[in-house]
């Protein structure tokens, strides 16, 4: 499969990497000489391929390729802007600073001549593309201007990876039936990535792009597993509406973005969704001004309908809800107020509308994230940041009201700035979150009699940027993923049930 060159010349709104480097700061030692060129470097796989493509050039017209230009530093960029103008990418932009963009001269630099027709017909096939954007009536007609894309039916090495974007958001973590683990997260590139295990334990696969490009989607996606086994995620996008995306088979690509429900406009948090027993999907995320707003399907499968706002709230609601499913098919929904609490509704009978929303616990406040909830046999537990430490507040038993918030003490770090991933395991809540020292801190709570213990740090070799994800396999292994100061997800997972966790990996 020929891969295809964004229709766009980078315009780069956005910083992206290249393993550990940025544009233009790439060292020579990571990239392979072009042998007949001297002085000209390019990224190994994409050198490998234009050798062989070389030698077929060669054989048709007899000399080599001619190469005026390949990998620009940053500051080669500079001068290159400055002496081009429009004619060249913003510096820090252009794929010539990820090293995988020629510029070609001996006939190539002009449209219609044999050299370029025949680069045309055959450069694909090693890897090589002329960017639809620089084509003859593209955005900036460039014949000279090729880059490697990988995936042509001659390439014989493996194509580079495309350079992944910081990594704007946590991810989000999902685990199936045969115990593999995937994350989903945007990055700063406006895409949604995701990344699949292939086996039970085994590494995680590429980071590929999820759904249409370019939704424009921030922030932490709504990740569910349906019924039916296909994966549907939700996103917020940076003008404020939920868009959706599903597979379109188990295991399958994904479908365009869609937006979410009609009047859905100024949505200002991540999503939250469930799928219901009736198969219906609802969404919930808070609105600028203040409110927790949802929409669901009208049947399973169906279109979403319009926004509406849930429960009457004397606050103002911010940050992403959290979400539980109670007996009966009902929803209950905890948000963070403005003024530093938390605030609980919830539906009195399946599908019905919401209650007013009330302050959750007894001597809340001080809350500085968004709450997490889990809920065990109708019982349910709410874990938040609080200053610079995570407090909690449970239910004495099923349907009672909620006790007093305790706080799980400041331990060894100030942890209160990200909001806690947990993990429900049999009698015990894990709570997980970034600390100021940018390792990841754990503690561990009864779920019955949450009470203030210890915190220890989670793996080792951590530097740690966003809110985590937790995952427990289903042979007792929690396993926790954030994304680090580079921008690359890490993980670590506990050598065996109830074991140390692992030192953190790059994913
Ligand atoms: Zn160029």
């Amino acid at each position: 499969m020929v891969p295809s060159a964004p229709s766009q010349a980078a315009t780069c709104s956005q910083p992206l990497r290249w393993g550990t480097h940025e544009n233009g700061q790439i060292p020579l030692s990571e990239l392979s000489p072009i042998s007949w060129a001297p002085g000209q470097w390019v990224q190994p796989a994409a050198a490998a391929n234009l050798e062989s493509l070389n030698t077929a050039y060669r054989a048709r017209f007899g000399v080599n390729l001619a190469i005026t230009d390949s990998y620009r530093s940053y500051d080669a960029q500079v001068r290159t802007k400055a002496a081009k103008g429009n004619l060249a990418a913003t510096p820090g932009c252009s794929n010539h600073g990820w090293a995988r963009a020629l510029d070609l001269s001996g006939g190539i630099q002009d449209f219609g001549t044999a050299q370029f027709n025949w680069m045309r017909a055959n450069a694909p096939a090693y890897g090589w593309l002329h960017p639809a954007w620089a084509e003859p009536g593209g955005s900036k007609p460039e014949p000279w201007h090729w880059e490697y894309w990988g995936g042509g039916s001659g390439v014989t090495s493996v194509a580079e990876p495309e350079p992944v974007p910081l990594s704007l958001s946590a991810p989000t973590s999902i685990i199936d039936a045969a115990d593999r683990i995937s994350l989903y997260a945007t990055r700063t590139d406006g895409n949604l990535w995701g990344a699949s295990q292939a086996a039970a334990g085994a590494g995680l696969g590429a980071w590929q792009i999820i759904g249409s490009r370019d939704a424009g989607v921030v922030g932490r996606p709504a990740v569910l597993r349906l019924s039916s086994g296909i994966i549907a995620v939700y996103a917020r996008t940076s003008v404020g509406t939920i868009v959706g995306t599903n597979q379109t088979a188990v295991g399958g690509s994904f479908s365009a973005w869609t937006t979410i429900g009609a009047a859905g406009n100024g949505i200002a948090s991540d999503p939250v969704a469930t799928q219901l027993a009736s198969g219906v999907i609802a969404v919930y995320a808070t609105t600028v001004d203040g409110r927790v707003a949802g929409t669901s399907q009208s049947a399973a499968g169906g279109a979403f309908g319009t926004w509406t706002n849930i429960g009457s709230s004397t606050r103002a609601l911010v940050g992403r809800p959290a979400l539980v499913r109670y007996s009966g098919d009902r929803i209950g929904l905890f948000a963070w107020t403005a003024d530093g609490h938390v605030a609980q509704t919830a539906q009195p009978v399946a599908g019905s509308a919401f209650s007013a929303w009330t302050e959750l616990g007894t001597g809340g406040g001080g809350i500085t994230t968004e709450p997490t909830a889990t809920i065990t046999g109708d019982r349910v537990t709410v874990f938040a940041g609080a200053g610079s430490t995570v407090a909690t507040v449970t239910q004495p038993t099923a349907g009672a009201p909620f006790g007093a918030w305790i706080n799980l003490g400041s331990g060894p770090v100030a942890a209160g700035d990200t909001t806690p991933a947990v993990i429900a395991s049999p009698g015990l809540y894990s709570a997980y979150v970034l600390g100021s020292d940018r390792n990841v801190w754990g503690t561990s709570v009864s779920s019955t009699a949450p009470a203030r213990g210890g915190w220890a740090q989670i793996g080792s070799g951590a530097a740690l940027a966003t809110a985590l994800t937790g995952i427990r396999t289903s042979g007792g292994v929690n396993c926790v993923y954030g994304a680090d100061t580079n921008g690359t997800v890490v993980g670590s997972c506990q050598t065996g049930p109830g074991g140390p966790f692992s030192g953190w990996v790059a994913l």
